[in-house]
């Protein structure tokens, strides 16, 4: 069957119907998934006031880093768990679910107690540890791209979750590295559609990290419903100038609002010509 990679076993579609992904009352992978949120947690008040507008825009999850996986040992690192109890507060006041990134395989258990989903980041992809590690916890996965790989390295990534037990992966195209320098990375589209004939999970995309550039974000995300994405994750700051981290691919609120609009007319459409 479409068994083309022959190690992605438990990841491959094989003609079995698709994957959806249960998270508290929502199913990724049914209709279409939007989360938005800060880069990183960088103040009660900022992240309270932007989960109040993500939620106003229409969101369906709040995402927010409490470990940032920067390239400068100086740049701003996160607040850990001081950032979790602010999600955590965050999720009692929005009631949307919380996605958080999760960078050291000794913080998965604890902080799986706080998020909905783990975000595992692109430069993680292939840290097979940490792959084994929340695989084998029961909280659905939010495996990124690694910006140098291959599909068929990255549905290995999958597998490696998958084969610990846990059965909620959802994947995110985020850009992958190439000659362009014009954009922060290249958005793999075709990824999704190339997804849909290989494997049964969700896939969702994250313009921010693929374009790096605030006013690329809503083309790019519209493009992504087009072509068959589940799900789209949407950096967004109250203020992105004063952001601490990708400030440059931060949206206002507003922007994210009419981003949310327009991907849902996108997405119906996109249902009405099946
Ligand atoms: C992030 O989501 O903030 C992030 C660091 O993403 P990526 O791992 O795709 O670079
Ligand atoms: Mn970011």
């Amino acid at each position: 069957m479409n068994n083309t990679y022959k190690n992605v076993k438990l990841a491959s579609l094989n003609g079995l119907g698709r994957t959806t992904v249960r998270v508290g009352d929502l199913e990724v992978g049914n209709g279409l998934t939007v989360i938005g949120g800060p880069c990183s947690v960088e103040s009660e008040e900022q992240l309270l006031e932007t989960a109040v507008r993500v939620k106003q825009a229409g969101a369906d999850m709040l995402r927010g880093g409490v470990f940032k996986p920067r390239t400068s040992p100086y740049s701003f690192q996160g607040l850990g768990l001081k950032g979790l109890k602010v999600l955590e507060k965050a999720k009692d006041i929005t009631g949307l679910p919380i996605v958080s990134e999760v960078l050291d395989t000794r913080d998965v258990r604890w902080v799986s107690d706080y998020v909905d989903v783990i975000q595992i980041g692109a430069r993680n992809m292939q840290n097979f540890s940490l792959l084994k590690e929340v695989g084998k916890t029961r909280k659905p996965v939010l495996l990124k791209r690694g910006m140098q790989s291959t599909l068929e390295e990255w549905l290995n990534s999958a597998e490696y979750i998958l084969k610990e037990g846990n059965p909620d992966v959802i994947l995110c195209e985020r850009g992958i590295r190439t000659f362009e320098t014009y954009t922060r990375n290249t958005l793999d589209l075709s990824a999704v559609p190339a997804l849909k004939e290989l494997t049964h999970l969700p896939v969702i995309v994250d313009p921010s990290h693929g374009t790096g550039k605030a006013s690329l974000i809503e083309p790019m995300s519209l493009a992504s419903v087009a072509s068959g994405a589940d799900g789209l994750i949407i950096e967004v700051h109250r203020d992105p100038s004063q952001a601490l981290s990708d400030k440059d691919q931060a949206l206002t609120p507003d922007q994210f609002s009419e981003l949310v609009r327009k991907a849902r007319i996108v997405h119906s459409t996109m249902e009405g010509l099946v």
